[in-house]
């Protein structure tokens, strides 16, 4: 039971109320802030940016690989059809049957090698693809992650303009609820947590500003006169004649 109520200790319960009303919407609107949502969206798509860039990436390693690969294996070709050419050519094979067999071996040689710059070339123009996807991806990432970069920063400023905007309201709630008797204030804040964040609200012309009812007049008549703490027949909020 809250045992006395003094009229200054119930106007600074109003201060109170206003300044936690006032907390409330920061609290919500840091919680809510589009800039922040629109925030957390980019660093998902940048997330999911980067994962592609990693398959991407891979994609393009293996083919720059494969690309090594039949390089060599052209180069190697190459020195050993030079190799045999030049025993064709340079007589020092003159059995018929060997000629002969040496001509399918340069033959076949060639075959492969051709065969292996059929290969490089598809590999060349698909590791073109993988290169330009790569790039593309790259720059998508990096202009989102440039947005991020801004959007972070204006994020940082708003939050901060909130918090300071918090800390005047923390400070003065402080303030006003040190005038006032730890009972009130105990029922305050259980008023307030079961109706909406408002525990304490003014009886402004006969009407209840905490749930907007007119009150009748013979009750509004008896509270103004007997004073102290009233609560609000309708809601049973605390009642602060102003
Ligand atoms: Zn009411």
């Amino acid at each position: 039971m809250v045992k006395e109520a003094g009229s200054v200790a119930l106007q600074n319960l109003l201060d109170v109320q206003a300044h936690d009303s006032a907390i409330d919407r920061l609290d919500h609107r840091k919680a809510t802030l589009p800039e922040s949502q629109r925030l957390t969206e980019l660093n998902d798509n940048v997330a999911e940016l980067n994962a592609d860039i990693a398959i991407a990436t891979k994609n393009r390693d293996e083919l720059a690989r494969e690309q090594d690969r039949l390089e060599g294996e052209m180069g190697l070709a190459d020195q050993k059809i030079q190799r045999e050419e030049s025993r064709l050519f340079s007589g020092a094979v003159s059995n018929p049957r060997e000629l002969k067999a040496l001509q399918s071996e340069v033959a076949m040689l060639k075959r492969n090698r051709g065969a292996a710059e059929d290969g490089l070339l598809e590999i060349m123009v698909a590791k073109d693809t993988a290169d330009s996807t790569l790039s593309s991806l790259e720059a998508e990432r990096d202009g989102k992650l440039a947005r991020a970069e801004e959007l972070g920063r204006t994020v940082a400023s708003l939050l901060g303009a909130i918090d300071s905007e918090l800390e005047g309201h923390q400070g003065a709630r402080a303030q006003a609820a040190a005038t006032i008797p730890a009972d009130l204030l105990e029922l305050y804040e259980k008023l307030r947590s079961t109706k909406g964040g408002v525990g304490a609200a003014a009886l402004e012309g006969g009407t209840c500003q905490g749930c907007h009812t007119r009150l009748p007049s013979r009750e509004v008549e008896r509270m103004v006169n007997e004073g102290g703490l009233q609560r609000c027949e309708n809601c049973r909020r605390i009642l602060v004649v102003v």
